[in-house]
């Protein structure tokens, strides 16, 4: 794939004739990376109509002055009805970037979840892929340039043009060592001398790796004698070489500048020496940055047990018949030991495996596993890597590379470029976080891979402990296939769970903190015994409210309509929704007082309180603050792994398929505030969010425990969850989804208006919702403004339009889509912006 723009010389007036000897012109159907309702149509030469195909890049003028690349979806010969076509500017890639399989994937994002193909194009495939404008200077050739009447630094710029065809911006800026340059440009402009020119660039740029040989003259035997001799007199160059031809000899494989100096105990300048002499030769190769060091095939795979046996058997079945199939098992049953063996014959086969994980906190642990089972062969595409890694990825999975043959990815590596798509593992199938909110394409992970799975016949494995609503029903229902795994490997028994009163705890005076008796027994117990603790508590920072005791006050965010929470480390004030952020304050800023209060607690205070009461215990914590940058999690991780720490407090981070193997308590801080939400998911995310945290506890040997804190201990999903009782969960949400008309009984589209006016936000909803009423009548609710009804200075509102199963999709859209029409069309409702959220989570 080559690196830099790929141009074909333009050749003018080269349009064929078509038999009756018209002149028949070539053009091409582009997506653009913008939200645009339709195709653009520009005009290429024969030539270029000859080479290019689907999926290869062009760059197009758009607009007055842009240039953007684009994707060409096809080469023809009509001309667009009501434009004139403009050229394209250039052709940009050699080869396609995407092929047709993806192409038709992203149509149907595109439908399904009402947007524009030019959305999925660019959240599908990594920005360096999509070139920027930058600006360049280049010398105006045409003008006669007076040498004198140029000041110094003017000068500098007009003779570093001599010798370069163009400048950037930035290396203006070296050359005249000054930052802002943008006045000498402009003076440059007045003066003829330069010209400014808009051009594309490519951001990536491969890491080479410097790598030694020997210099041709001496590869001969002869030859090399002739070196060793003449080297006779320099020990430490000779020694150079000598550790060259071991390295060699051993690794027959290219050797690098580090290895060669730590191998012959020699420095750099040695080095350079006998590369100067030309006895070593430099050579550069281009290498990916995400490598790995081990060996291939390091770990054999596991045996299953009979329950692993017995669950592979039935998936395999229902592969068999091209279902795609649901695999609940309990925690730590052993899932991912199945999905290897799946994995492991789908290479075998020669096809490229997908594993998705909902976020990137668990792949630090499942990354290692994978590789012990599969070496090299296994590639990672997230959001937390850099752009270059990201194409590296993308390049290999294109070349069909042996190293990208597994990917293991968030839910952006299902826009991979694969063309022979054996399996895709879609493991902890519940998670919201497999939904994209924003920006558009609003697209569920999991069922854009059950139709990328569809489009290549390949077979998709949905895995979890607690099964969202939707995959069980579609199982009951034997839409989907069904396997099952009920016990834990090595029939370790399911943790034993407590449900606390704290109500009652708080009467008697018994908290300490946020802390009832019988999980401080416990934690004290756990500790003694040389185990750790997982302490869960769903909201980071210290508190979400700072209240005075005398007036009432508390700070809000000035852009939303949310408190801001105080973090204690920071000493700041700081929203959650916008990331504004003030110092904390002594006093009220209303009245003055001093008697400044907190109310609800996060994570910050409860490791605090854990420092008071546990002054021996090392504590750390997990949460969006603690796990920024790369390799934020991983730290973290490892820290607890190694039992570096023995309290680990977290979000729902640590909820996420961790394998811990020491620990032996959870303890849930408050599981009201998740049953309290107001939503219809509310209390199935509960019940799957408090089992999964359960289910972090005594995973190896003896059995472990779980201590649940809440206000309502006779919660029917308390219950459920401290019996594991996911079949009466599932029965009595159904019931109620059945009740209320929601999924999966019915579809829903959530439609949100945003606008900066409070009024005209409420009109156009109001006009937009009776609109929908006039033809959906009562399935449709709202306008309602959400909890948080302004964020970031735009006002909020949902209306939610129901669809049964009788009723098409496709002609309820195109419904929506025509009302939106009338409602542009009102001028005083156009800036209003209108989101779907299809199939809303
Ligand atoms: P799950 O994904 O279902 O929560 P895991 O796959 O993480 O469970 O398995 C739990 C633990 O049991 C892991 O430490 C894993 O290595 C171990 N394990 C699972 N299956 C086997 C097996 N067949 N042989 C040996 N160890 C196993
Ligand atoms: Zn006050
Ligand atoms: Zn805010």
């Amino acid at each position: 794939m080559g690196i830099w723009p790929f141009s074909i010389e333009p050749k003018p007036g080269c349009a064929t004739k078509d038999r009756r000897g018209e002149t028949m012109q070539n053009f091409i159907n582009v997506i653009l990376p913008i939200p645009l309702e339709k195709l653009f149509t520009y005009r290429v030469t024969q030539d270029e109509a000859d080479f290019l195909l689907p999926g290869m890049r062009v760059a197009v003028p758009f607009g007055k002055s842009k240039i953007y690349t684009a994707l060409v979806n096809e080469v023809h010969t009509t001309p667009p009805e009501v434009y004139e076509a403009k050229d394209i500017h250039q052709v940009l890639s050699e080869h396609p970037l995407v092929n047709t399989i993806q192409l038709k994937h992203w149509q149907w994002i595109a439908n399904y979840y009402m947007c524009t193909i030019g959305e999925v194009f660019r959240t599908a495939v990594p920005s360096a892929f999509l070139l920027e404008s930058e600006t360049l200077i280049l010398k105006n050739d045409r003008a006669e340039v007076d040498e004198m009447s140029l000041k110094d630094d003017e000068f500098l710029v007009f003779e570093a043009l001599q010798h370069q065809s163009s400048l950037k911006v930035h290396e203006v800026s070296a050359i005249v060592e000054r930052k802002n340059v943008l006045p000498i440009l402009n003076r440059l402009i007045e003066k003829n001398v330069i010209l400014l020119k808009e051009e594309l660039y490519e951001q990536y740029k491969p890491k080479l790796v410097r790598y030694l040989r020997l210099g041709s003259a001496h590869t001969s035997e002869a030859g090399l004698e002739k070196l060793l001799e003449s080297l006779t007199r320099a020990p430490k160059q000779s020694q150079v070489v000598l550790s060259l031809f071991q390295l060699q000899a051993v690794r027959k494989k290219p050797i690098k500048v580090t290895d060669l100096e730590q191998t012959s105990g020699s420095s750099k300048a040695v080095i350079k020496s006998l590369v100067d002499k030309a006895i070593l030769e430099e050579y550069f190769i281009q290498t990916d940055r995400v490598n790995y060091d081990g060996e291939d095939g390091e770990y054999d795979l596991k045996s299953l047990n009979e329950y692993q046996e017995k669950a592979l058997d039935d998936i395999k079945q229902n592969f068999k018949n091209q279902k795609v199939t649901l695999l609940k098992g309990v925690t730590s049953s052993g899932k991912t030991e199945v999905y290897v063996k799946l994995l492991e014959e789908c290479i075998l086969e020669g096809k490229q495996g997908l594993y998705l994980l909902p976020e990137i906190a668990l792949t630090t642990q499942l990354i290692a596993r994978l590789q012990d089972y599969f070496g090299s062969k296994v590639s990672v595409y997230h959001s937390k890597y850099s752009i270059q890694e990201r194409v590296e990825v993308w390049n290999n999975v294109l070349d069909k590379k042996p190293k990208a043959q597994i990917v293991i990815g968030a839910r952006s590596a299902m826009f991979l470029p694969f063309s022979s798509l054996g399996l895709i593992i879609v493991d902890e199938e519940h998670e919201g976080s497999f939904k994209q909110f924003d920006p558009a394409p609003r697209y569920h992970a999991r069922d854009a891979a059950i139709v990328l799975a569809n489009l290549h016949g390949a077979n998709i494995l949905l895995g979890s402990a607690t099964p969202s609503i939707e995959s069980f029903y579609n199982a009951k229902k034997e839409k989907y296939g069904f396997a099952e795994i009920t016990r834990r490997y090595g029939n370790v028994v399911m943790p034993d769970i407590e449900l606390v009163d704290i109500k009652e705890q708080n009467r008697k005076k018994r908290m300490k903190g946020h802390f009832s008796e019988r999980l401080l027994e416990e934690i004290t117990e756990t500790l003694d015994a040389g185990e750790q603790v997982i302490l869960f508590q769903n909201r980071r920072g210290y508190a979400p409210i700072l209240e005075c005791t005398t007036c009432g006050h508390s700070p809000q965010c000035p852009n939303c309509d949310v408190s801001l929470t105080y973090h204690q480390y920071k000493k700041q004030l700081r929203c959650h929704y916008c990331s504004h952020n003030i110092a904390l304050q002594e006093s009220c800023q209303a009245c003055g007082s001093q008697t400044l209060d907190t109310k609800g607690f996060g994570t910050e205070q409860v490791e605090q309180e854990l420092h008071t009461l546990f002054p021996k215990a090392k504590v750390g914590r997990m949460d969006l603050d603690t796990t920024r940058g790369k390799y934020g999690y991983e730290k973290i991780i490892t820290a607890f792994e190694q039992q570096e720490l023995d309290i680990l407090v977290g979000t729902q981070m640590l909820t996420k398929g961790l394998d811990f193997r020491n620990v032996n308590l959870v303890g849930i801080m408050n599981a009201d505030s998740l049953l309290n939400f107001p939503d219809y998911r509310a209390h199935e995310r509960s019940f799957q969010l408090l089992t999964q945290v359960s289910g972090r506890a005594g995973r190896t040997k003896k059995r472990g425990k779980v201590i649940i804190q809440t206000y309502n201990p006779y919660h029917q999903i308390l219950k459920q969850v401290s019996t594991n009782d996911y079949d009466e969960m599932f029965k009595e949400q159904l019931y109620e989804r059945e009740q209320y008309k929601y999924p999966p009984v019915n579809r829903i589209i959530k439609i949100t208006f945003k606008h900066k006016e409070y009024n005209k936000l409420n009109d156009a909803a109001d006009w937009f919702a009776k609109g929908l009423r006039n033809v959906f009548g009562g399935s449709v609710l709202g306008p309602e403004y959400p909890p948080v009804a302004r964020i970031r200075n735009q006002y909020l509102k949902h209306v939610i339009v129901k669809i049964n199963h009788e009723q098409s999709l496709v002609k309820t859209k195109n419904s929506i889509r025509r009302i939106e029409k009338s409602f542009n069309a009102i001028s005083f409702y156009r800036s209003v912006r209108v989101i779907y959220n299809v199939d809303h989570i």
